[in-house]
């Protein structure tokens, strides 16, 4: 069966894998000219349905717990498993609360277990919560590899096109994200900043609740930061705003004054795809799938999502065979 695959950001590069894996001839096409520059480009790479749980439906809990064994089994050392880190400074402590009951998968930290958990973090917050079972990956290194294993797979990539005009495949699978032709979907603006200190060092996410500007910190590679990230009810993928980038670095200024120093090494902006109820689609139209609506959680919802489309796709694919097999039958009585 040979499909096409419209899009490599993260929701088209996981249903290629779901369909090759599955014996699938995939192509994948992308209208930029490589990884990058897309919503998943500028992800946090939190696997982290618990915490997520406080904003988002029980579907993204349910979908989400078991991604991080995806991520381990098919890009074996991508993950980090050393969950999450929820702080809020003592005069926000209503606001620790708060996310506790909205919450559950965690448990409470005191200012010594803080201590251990994130020494740089010591004497700086009285109180926690530790989401223990969730994980984070670096967005770009994940995809990265994930295109490599699917080149070495035999699937096939053009980078500066776009999928027009289509034949020669059975099945198309729509990843476009923001620029799929469905006036449902909206934009949600995330804008974020990698900084780069010597001074901190950090295992794992760290969330710092505040009433009007949430932040976390996500480690990456050579001493560098993703902070995240802004939610503006927004199509516009124009440049960070002087506002938004003074709000990420007094949060991270407040979550660690050495962030005060740190080098801006980049700031981005990638808009989130989001249907109404901001829960994640897979539709069908003819022969087209389409994967959609990944919102605040492509890294953590589209594994599944790829698995339920490829599973369509393979399922309705017998469906035909057999239709024609009986077809042929009936004509050949
Ligand atoms: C700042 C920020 C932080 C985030 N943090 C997290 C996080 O910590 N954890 C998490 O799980 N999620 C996170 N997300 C959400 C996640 O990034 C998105 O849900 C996800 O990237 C959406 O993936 P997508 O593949 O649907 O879209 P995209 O990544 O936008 O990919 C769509 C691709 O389709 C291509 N395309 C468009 N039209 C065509 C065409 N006609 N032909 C071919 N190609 C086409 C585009 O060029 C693009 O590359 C974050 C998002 C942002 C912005």
């Amino acid at each position: 069966m040979r499909v096409l695959v419209k899009g490599a950001g993260v929701a088209g590069l996981t249903a290629a894998f779901e369909l090759a894996i599955r014996g699938a001839a995939v192509t994948v096409v992308e209208t930029r000219h490589g990884l990058g520059g897309n919503a998943s480009w500028f992800a946090g790479g939190m696997l982290a349905p618990w915490c997520e749980r406080e904003s988002a439906e029980q579907p993204v809990l349910d979908i989400g717990r078991d991604t991080a064994d995806w991520w381990d089994a098919v890009l074996p050392g991508q993950v980090t498993r050393a969950g999450t880190l929820v702080v809020a400074a003592p005069r926000d402590a209503g606001e620790l609360d708060r996310f506790a009951s909205r919450t559950s998968g965690h448990r409470r930290v005191d200012e010594d277990e803080i201590a251990l958990l994130e020494p740089d973090l010591a004497g700086r917050f009285r109180r926690g919560l530790l989401f223990p079972d969730e994980a984070h990956l670096d967005p770009r290194q994940a995809m990265a590899a994930l295109h490599g294993k699917l080149v070495a797979m035999g699937v096939e990539f053009r980078f500066g096109a776009d999928a027009q005009p289509v034949s020669g495949f059975e099945w198309q699978i729509d990843c476009t994200g923001m620029a799929a032709a469905d006036d449902r979907l909206r934009g949600v603006r995330g804008e974020m900043l990698i900084l780069r200190t010597p001074d901190i060092s950090l295992s794992r996410p760290v969330r710092l609740l505040h009433p009007r500007l949430p932040l976390y910190a996500v480690p990456r590679t050579d001493q560098r930061f993703m902070i995240g990230a802004t939610m503006i009810e927004s199509q516009s993928a124009g440049p960070v705003t002087a506002r938004s980038m003074m709000e990420l670095l007094g949060a991270a200024y407040a979550l660690h004054q050495a962030f005060g120093e740190a080098e801006v090494v980049e700031t981005g902006v990638g808009v989130r795809p989001a249907f109404p109820d901001n829960l994640p689609r897979v539709e069908t139209s003819g022969d087209i799938v389409a994967i959609n609506g990944l919102y605040r959680h492509g890294f953590l919802l589209a594994p599944a999502m790829a698995r339920q489309a490829a599973g369509l796709v393979f399922s309705q694919d017998r469906t035909r065979e057999l239709a024609h097999e009986t077809d042929r039958q009936r004509r050949s009585a």
